[in-house]
């Protein structure tokens, strides 16, 4: 195994000293949203850590808030770590636990440590000061607990309107951290019924009040979240010792974000209710269930994960090491298959008219057991027509008059001419065929440097290619000065089509292929047997490293 992250540090001491015996870790996304592949870095530290060491990994919905909240986000987040290959132990909802974090901020206000506030959000935002200022106090603030008590029951009953009021914590107005100076903890909703709990509640916990004390009712040993929690851990700890319920810890890491996408939830909800892209499972988003759609692995995604790691310094990772991990596992199990883009018909002329041939062609070199399909040889064939010159540069390898080059598992072949219009247009290849040159039976003794695919032009079948690139034209839009998508990159689709060999008819979205000399490939869920859809994952190479140069 490679070294260990600060965090496998911290739990193997904790182990060695017995702190624990095991531990225990939760994944706890808000459901307004489809994961995307920043949340594939927390969700793979969250179960690889209980997968190295004694425990358990909680899935927990952090659903605190009614308004942004829908179930088809809970049953996609659900699907997309399920198709990641994580398992959970416990599926939990912060709404399961209203009832007893109802119970705690009523513990808080009986000990004198939350008041109900009846200012508006502008006067609570005045009288918190400023970094260098010390906030100020109101006169809620010394409302008796019968008061308080009374106030916040009536709260949750409905007897007052959206926005009247609100629940605070009573710390300090004039702490160094912001967060100490009375964070609220309960506000009024009761507009908008919940995704669980319907109409029951009118009030709702601020994530704070949620979060933590949610870890604790689970024993979370490690709760790990993202680097902007770090000023939120005084709050968290507090909650923990004035409740007296168990003490769980929380760790930060920095967020992992990639060049040229954004991962944002909100940023790509953006996108997609602006419709700039087809929705959250367009094959350009960085969602998992994009990437999914894309072609993209839970192998190459959990290695991606792994390469980048965990830091505490947040950083932009490359695109192209994604795409260099999805390669990395394509390779190996993708079926090759021939497919021509930009197709010229070539004619065999010593080939006998009206016959043809079964030849076998190698599903994967890489495969550890060799399986092969079938494809049809016959006279007239399809080749891409840059795989033809009139006149060969030097060093061209491929067709040309003259020249002889091996088609795909079938025979050497040796240019003739080519038919060529007035205008220049190549119409047709002509070349002959060397019978004793076929593939694993050749006795021809030629050796021939380029190796084509091609097609059989009476069975090839017409195909769509989407084939996709950035995104965003910039590293990162989020940072630039004009609205994000304004560096939308208005080619992010390409929409193309192809001549492939007839056995990609009976594709299905699990297939991966590799288009021979192209690229990789997978069957796109618009696609149907009339119309056959596919979306390229990525190019056999990484073309963007010559563009930026
Ligand atoms: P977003 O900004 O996309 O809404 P979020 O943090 O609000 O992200 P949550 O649903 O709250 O989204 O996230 C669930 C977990 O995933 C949290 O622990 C969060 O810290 C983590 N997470 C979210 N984005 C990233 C990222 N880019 N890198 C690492 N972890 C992330
Ligand atoms: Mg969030």
């Amino acid at each position: 195994m490679d070294t260990n992250n600060f965090l496998e540090e911290i739990i193997e001491t904790h182990l060695a000293e017995g702190k624990y015996q095991s531990i225990v870790t939760r994944f706890p996304p808000e459901p307004n949203g489809y994961l995307h592949i920043g949340h594939a870095s927390s969700i793979c530290l969250n179960f690889g850590l209980t997968l190295k060491y004694p425990g358990y990994t909680n899935l927990r919905f952090d659903d605190t808030n009614p308004s942004k909240e829908e179930v088809e986000y809970v049953d996609a987040i659900k699907a997309d770590l399920a198709w990641l290959g994580y398992t959970w132990r416990n599926e939990h909802y912060a709404s399961d636990y209203f009832d007893k974090l109802y119970e705690y901020a009523h513990v808080l206000i009986d000990k004198n440590l939350a008041y109900v506030d009846e200012s508006t959000s502008q006067q609570i935002a005045a009288q918190k000061g400023s970094h260098t200022q010390a906030g100020v106090g109101n006169q809620y603030r010394n409302r008796t607990i019968a008061e308080n008590k009374h106030l916040f029951t009536q709260m949750k009953e409905g007897a007052f309107a959206e926005g009247t009021m609100v629940l605070r914590a009573k710390i300090d107005m004039a702490h160094p951290n912001m967060l100490m100076r009375d964070p609220l903890l309960y506000r009024i909703i009761n507009s908008t019924p919940h995704h669980r709990t319907g109409t029951t509640w009118c009030v709702y916990p601020m994530y704070d009040f949620a979060h933590g004390q949610s870890d604790s009712i689970e024993n979370i040993t490690h709760s790990i979240c993202t680097m902007e929690f770090v000023p939120h851990r005084e709050l968290y700890d507090w909650f923990i010792i004035q409740l007296d319920i168990y003490p769980s810890k929380q760790y930060e890491f920095a967020r992992r974000n990639i060049n040229y996408t954004v991962t944002s939830k909100r940023k790509l909800l953006q996108l997609v209710t602006q419709g700039h892209v087809s929705g959250w499972t367009d094959p350009r988003m960085p969602t998992l269930s994009g990437l999914r759609r894309r072609g993209y692995t839970p192998a190459s995604i959990r290695n991606f994960c792994e390469k980048i790691g965990i830091a505490k310094r947040e950083n932009l990772v490359d695109y192209s090491l994604l795409e260099f991990c999805v390669r990395e596992d394509l390779n190996q199990i993708a079926q090759r298959r021939m497919v021509v883009f930009n197709p010229v018909k070539l004619v065999i002329s010593n080939y006998p008219v009206g016959e043809s041939e079964v030849l076998l062609s190698e599903n994967n070199p890489e495969a550890v057991e060799q399986t092969t399909r079938p494809l049809t040889f016959n006279k007239t064939l399809y080749i891409e027509a840059d795989d033809f010159m009139e006149v060969p540069t030097k060093k061209y390898f491929r067709l040309a008059p003259g020249q002889k080059v091996r088609l795909k598992s079938a025979y050497i072949i040796q240019c003739t001419n080519a038919d060529i219009d007035g205008e220049g247009n190549i119409l047709q290849i002509n070349c002959t065929y060397l019978p004793n040159s076929k593939s694993g039976e050749d006795t021809s003794g030629e050796v021939v440097k380029g190796t084509l695919h091609w097609v059989n032009a009476t069975d090839a079948v017409t195909i769509e290619v989407r084939e996709y690139d950035r995104l965003f034209n910039v590293e990162n839009a989020a940072t630039e000065e004009e609205d994000f998508t304004t560096y939308l990159n208005p080619n992010s689709l390409n929409t193309v089509f192809a001549l492939a060999e007839p056995s990609l008819k009976a594709s299905t979205q699990a297939d991966k292929y590799q288009f021979i000399r192209k690229g990789y490939y997978c069957l796109d869920s618009d696609s149907t047997t009339e119309k056959l859809i596919f979306n390229r994952t990525v190019t056999l190479k990484d073309a963007w490293a010559n563009k930026g140069k």
